[in-house]
């Protein structure tokens, strides 16, 4: 039997967007509730350190910045729970969601923030490096390459776009495309080619990222047109072969597009289901920066509270 609890704003997940809802519903005195999900503070944990999120003159660890956010939020009385949404019923007015089997959450507001998580080629070496040459963010960790050799892997706008940013800083950069041809579109793939420090490796696989106990210092890449294994001495090694966004379970409810991004109604985070609404990388495929997210976050909290004020919900 599951027990049944009654909220006016529940957000679902714990990154950047889900905790600054939390801390403006919760100023705003809407008593939040959030659950975390089954990686509390979401992808900024897996990550070292972060120079770019402004208020951090001195940069900050991922992990000790989602506390500092974490604690941010509590401190206003967000209720803040472990535990993963597996279900949701978005048919009447009053949300209705299940938390692992056993508890069910009637909500007036919902802010989805259950944010999206980088594919991985699933190399073990790929695992052991990840945070120590390996990344799937150029823009959060390329600037500890500067002046160096490294590689990116992916041939989409995101590898593209990738590509040329780590060129800025970057020696040379390796880009290995599994085909004879790129993803990305017509414009961005003229940038990758016109950029002379990029070194397109056609028709070529990673076999072995290697490195020793100080991180990365190559890549073994295979051509398998060819056969032929080449090893490319690279300090970092960044995958930029998609994401997938965390919204599987709200497939039947809420409009996304091909790839289960969530579609806000552009401007605002408002979805097609009046009182749910969207914020952070579950619906943003473009920017997918931690500001972003916490602006977008905001977005979330500030819509939700004027969705219950027109609705006369206290
Ligand atoms: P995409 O899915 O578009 O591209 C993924 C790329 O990674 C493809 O080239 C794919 O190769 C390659 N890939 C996938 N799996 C592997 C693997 N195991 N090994 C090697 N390569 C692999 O993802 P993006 O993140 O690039 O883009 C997502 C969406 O966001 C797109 O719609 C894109 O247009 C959009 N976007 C727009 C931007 C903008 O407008 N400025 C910026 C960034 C993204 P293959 O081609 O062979 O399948």
């Amino acid at each position: 039997m599951s027990t049944i609890e009654k909220v006016n704003c529940l957000i679902i997940g714990s990154g950047p967007a889900g905790y600054t809802a939390a801390i403006y519903a919760a100023r705003a005195g809407l008593k939040p509730l959030l659950y975390t999900g089954m990686q509390p503070g979401g992808q900024l944990t897996i990550t070292t350190e972060v120079e770019n999120y402004p208020g951090y003159p001195k940069g900050v660890q991922g992990p000790e910045m989602m506390e500092d956010f974490k604690a941010q939020a509590e401190r206003f009385g967000t209720d803040i729970r472990f535990g993963y949404v597996s279900k949701v019923d978005f048919t009447g007015p009053v949300h209705k969601v299940w938390v692992d089997e056993t508890t069910e959450i009637h909500a007036n507001t919902v802010i989805i923030s259950t944010g999206a998580s980088a594919k991985w080629l699933g190399l073990e070496s790929e695992q052991k490096f990840n945070g120590f040459g390996v990344s799937a963010c150029a823009v959060c960790d390329g600037f500890f390459f500067k002046g160096k050799d490294v590689a990116i892997v992916g041939a989409g706008d995101t590898a593209a776009e990738e590509a040329t940013y780590l060129a800025k800083l970057c020696t040379k950069v390796y880009m290995i495309v599994r085909r004879s041809e790129m993803r990305a579109s017509k414009a961005m793939q003229e940038r990758v080619l016109n950029t002379p420090n990029i070194e397109i490796l056609w028709d070529s696989e990673t076999k072995e990222i290697v490195g020793d106990d100080k991180g990365v210092n190559g890549a073994i890449i295979t051509n398998h047109k060819t056969g032929a294994d080449r090893k490319i001495d690279v300090h970092g090694f960044f995958v930029a072969i998609g994401h997938t966004p965390n919204t599987q379970i709200f497939k039947n409810w809420i409009t996304m597009d091909d790839q289960g991004y969530i579609q806000a109604i552009p401007g605002t985070s408002k979805t097609n289901i009046k009182g749910v609404f969207a914020v952070g990388d579950a619906q943003d495929k473009v920017y997918r920066q931690a500001v972003t997210a916490a602006g977008s976050g905001c977005m979330g909290a500030l819509d939700a509270e004027r969705y219950l004020a027109e609705m006369g919900i206290h």
